[in-house]
């Protein structure tokens, strides 16, 4: 199997396509495009024949996993299958053939798409309006951290630009509430693994703007004090934004507008069964309550009768956040799978998500630490702390281990707050047999580490790739392909 680039596989002169002879007079581009953003000469592309890039892209797969490939008890991922049927309504020419700029009356059918699957979702997090137009998590708490500056300026009070972020919280929440401007302030966790409101206490003042939640936060608990924390928050002119890339352990069950939180956003490429990683595409609609639906981006789909439409009628808008109305077939696939689901379906794959995490869980925890020894919800956190004193064998030998044994690593080093952290997320779709298979290699990897150690260390021995070098790759990253 080769590992050149197709760069370096390019012959001066190779072709994988053929065009028809040019039967209109040739233009410059020059000309057309105009100087000024024209380049000099043609892009230095690869030359390549079709068989050549076919199977260069094929042996690439072969080497990937996937969801589709086996077990990935990624945590805080939610790695669920993707039903088929998604793809299938994603791939109907009147869906994905559209333009963008084509004029409102004919594509009817997708401003409905959009407008029924913000009110499914409204309906499912018990809030009152939102947009689909935020492409991921992260892009979601940006527009969320955009959405509280805009209320607090309406309302005069600019003094309010602190943030309260939980220790245990997921990375991108304390970066996207700093690239926002506000100050980020850690509260930790209680011995419970929870929000305290003794840590929120001194933090509520007038210079508060709000708190950003998870719930279940990233140990895989529920926040039982919830309700007195937005109460709190809301006494002291606060604002609560509820980070919802995890939903599946609650949809249908409880819902974060009746928690009394003001913003949230979805990760519809975890929960709502549409692909992820790799980078995207993915779907992160924003939801808010009443009073901050004056600031929702624009254009909104509204619907008179029969008819639905583009309405940028909303003066107090924070505007566009995407080009155009986010990664429309992504929304597609969303709204299939609550269609096939129906609530009960959706609530039912929230009890088995919770089930099958805690049946991990028990099998487990005799094994590798417990930090937090309560009913979890669709995940948990182990530590190999304890593991590593008495081997020398760390979480991230056991995540490799893993992947000898055709299983994705769980989210390692994650939450920062627990030391060998392995983070646990087997999802409701997968069968008995697979959580006892894991378990049963969990078992294994752990009398390995004690009867041989050094193998860990060196796995994964018999893969495409063996043992990478992290701090190398980190440090001295080599993303550009140099001619
Ligand atoms: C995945 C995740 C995010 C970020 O979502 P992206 O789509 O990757 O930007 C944010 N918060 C939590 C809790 C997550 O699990």
């Amino acid at each position: 199997m080769s590992e050149l680039l197709l760069f370096e596989k390019s012959k001066e002169g190779r072709r994988g396509f053929l065009l028809p002879a040019l039967d209109v007079p040739a233009a410059d581009p020059q000309e057309v495009i105009g100087p000024s953003i024209c380049a000099d000469a043609p892009p230095a592309l690869p030359q390549l024949c079709e068989v050549e890039v076919t199977r260069h892209y094929q042996n690439l797969a072969r080497k990937n996993f996937g969801v589709d490939l086996g077990f990935y008890p990624l945590g805080s991922c939610t790695m669920k299958y993707n039903p088929k049927v998604n793809e299938e309504a994603a791939s109907l020419p009147g869906f994905c053939e559209v333009h963008p700029l084509q004029p409102e009356e004919s594509v009817q059918g997708s401003l409905k798409l959009l407008h029924t699957l913000t009110s499914f979702l409204c309906e499912i997090t018990g809030m009152s309006w939102g947009t689909m137009q935020s492409m991921a998590g992260a892009h979601g708490e940006f527009t969320g951290m955009k959405l509280f500056r805009a209320y607090f300026q309406k309302r005069g009070e600019t003094r309010r630009n602190r943030l309260i972020v939980p220790s245990s919280s997921h990375g991108t929440n304390p970066a996207s509430a700093h690239l926002s401007g506000f100050e980020v302030v850690e509260i930790p966790a209680d011995s419970r693994g929870l929000v305290s409101l003794e840590a929120l206490a001194p933090h509520l003042d007038d210079r508060l703007a709000g708190i950003m939640l998870t719930n279940p936060n990233t140990l895989g608990l529920f926040e039982t004090d919830i309700l007195e924390i937005s109460q709190a928050v809301h006494d002291s002119g606060g604002l609560l934004y509820y980070d919802g890339a995890n939903l599946n352990a609650v949809m249908g069950i409880s819902r974060p507008g009746d928690m009394g939180f003001d913003v949230i956003h979805l990760n519809l490429h975890k929960t709502f069964s549409t692909p992820h990683g790799g980078g995207g595409p993915g779907s992160g609609p924003v939801l808010v309550s009443k009073r901050l639906v004056p600031f929702l981006p624009v254009p909104d789909v509204t619907q008179e009768g029969d008819i639905y439409r583009f309405s940028w009628d909303r003066p107090e808008s924070i505007g566009k956040i995407s080009g155009f109305y986010g990664n429309f077939l992504v929304n597609v696939r969303a709204l299939t799978y609550i269609l096939v689901m129906g609530c009960d379906g959706l609530k039912r794959a929230s009890q088995m998500a919770v089930l099958n995490a805690n049946y991990l869980m028990k099998h487990l925890k005799p094994l590798y630490h417990l930090t937090y020894d309560v009913i979890c919800k669709h995940e948990f956190v182990l530590s190999a702390e304890r593991l590593k004193k008495e081997t020398g064998i760390t979480a991230v030998d056991i995540a490799k281990g893993l992947i000898e044994e055709g299983i994705h690593p769980p989210t390692v080093y994650f939450p920062l707050i627990v030391p060998e952290a392995l983070m646990i997320e087997p999802t409701e779709t997968e069968t008995l047999e697979t959580l006892d298979r894991f378990i049963e290699v969990m078992k294994h990897l752990h009398r390995r580490a004690y009867e041989d150690p050094q193998s860990l260390k060196e796995a994964p021995s018999h893969m495409a790739v063996s043992r990478v070098d992290d701090v190398g790759a980190a440090r001295h990253p080599r993303v550009c392909w140099e001619c």
